[in-house]
């Protein structure tokens, strides 16, 4: 039997939204333009609503019920920008996939040219940053030496000055979507996949309006995740910081005993307290860097879903879902084939989740 329905879009564009009420009818003016020149008619933007305390999900719903292409899904409460990527991504049904911020630091209408670099048979388009306009220099700072610490202690080549704008083949936006883990590093994962990944630069714009969802706290947190998902080289490195202090202990303990067999009387408890307090330190810095790993198992080995969805809404409707929130699609064509049925009206059903 042949499907009334369509065949999925040429391309999804995922969009993580977390108290962005005031970009996110520019950004979808400019995306929906971007996709307009890039694919025709043929694209759906998926607009992920990340627990917003403001009017963004709101919003959502408004340009939703106007634009069928725009398809809002609202997580139960923050989960976090890698965690609403991911959520996205498992909403997303078309051919290709690009990944965006809200806030328009990195331009929609890259878009074209992202698709023709994948006319040309890239898996992966990814953006590089060649500069950052309105980005503080403690960010610029902090942001160019973590991500060269990171190509050093990493046995995947991650490539430096990249962020998650980047444009995926459904193969490879199906590969990361099952990629269990919960502390995600997305731009690590996506190379870890491998296949032909190529770079596309830009100039990264300053923040259309808002400010950073990324404070100081939550950029240490991700720049942590980062680095247990992609090195054990902090452990030992932790080992030989442990050699080389045990070294110097006996260094002491043996210049000890030499004072001691000479009969010198010992008044230096400036210096038994300095390196008692050393030793103390090293020894906590060691277990606070196997506890960053640990902690992560803990939350790994709990299974737990990794985000919880409320509600897809598509064409003005709300999809059935179930579980943590995968939606059903066998369930969403069913209800939507009654609603047509029913009043006869245009309703625009969700395209299919089998890529041809
Ligand atoms: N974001 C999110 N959940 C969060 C934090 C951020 O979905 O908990 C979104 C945010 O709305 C934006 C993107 O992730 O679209 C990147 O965040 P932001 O622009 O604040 O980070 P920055 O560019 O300053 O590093
Ligand atoms: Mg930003």
């Amino acid at each position: 039997m042949t499907s009334a329905y369509p065949s999925p879009p040429q391309v999804s564009v995922v969009v993580p939204c977390f108290n962005e009420e005031e970009t996110i009818a520019e950004f979808c003016r400019r995306m929906t333009a971007a996709c307009e020149a890039a694919a025709g008619g043929d694209f759906e933007i998926v607009l992920v609503d990340d627990g917003s305390r403001d009017g963004t999900w709101p919003a959502i719903e408004t340009l939703a019920a106007a634009d069928p292409r725009l398809v809002g899904v609202r997580l139960f409460r923050n989960h976090g920008h890698q965690l609403a990527v991911t959520a996205g991504l498992s909403v997303a049904a078309g051919a290709r996939v690009m990944l965006i911020d809200a806030d328009l630091q990195d331009p929609p209408e890259l878009l074209g040219e992202m698709m023709a670099r994948m006319d040309d048979g890239a898996d992966v388009v990814y953006g590089r940053r060649i500069s950052r306009e309105g980005e503080s220099w403690f960010k610029t700072w902090t942001a160019a030496k973590f991500y060269r610490a990171l190509d050093r202690l990493s046995s995947v080549p991650i490539p430096r000055d990249t962020g998650d704008f980047r444009l995926m083949t459904r193969r490879v936006a199906d590969i990361l979507a099952a990629m269990p883990e919960r502390h995600r590093f997305i731009r690590g994962m996506v190379s870890w996949i491998g296949g032909r990944q190529v770079e596309l630069p830009y100039e990264l714009q300053a923040r259309f309006a808002g400010v950073t969802k990324y404070p100081l706290r939550k950029m240490i947190a991700f720049a942590l995740d980062a680095i247990t998902s992609f090195s054990t080289k902090p452990l030992r490195i932790a080992s030989w910081l442990g050699a080389a202090v045990s070294a110097m202990a006996f260094g002491l303990l043996a210049y000890t005993l030499i004072v001691w067999l000479s009969g010198d009387a010992i008044p230096g408890w400036a210096s038994s307290l300095t390196a008692s307090s050393l030793f103390a330190g090293t020894q906590l810095l060691v277990l606070g860097i196997m506890g960053e790993y640990i902690g992560r198992i803990v939350d790994e080995v709990k299974r737990r879903p990794l985000f919880i969805i409320g509600a897809v809404r598509r064409g003005g409707i709300d999809m059935p879902l179930h579980g943590a929130g995968e939606p059903s699609y066998d369930a969403a064509i069913a209800e939507l084939r009654r609603l047509h049925a029913a009043s006869g009206a245009a309703v625009t059903p969700p395209p299919s989740r089998k890529a041809s």
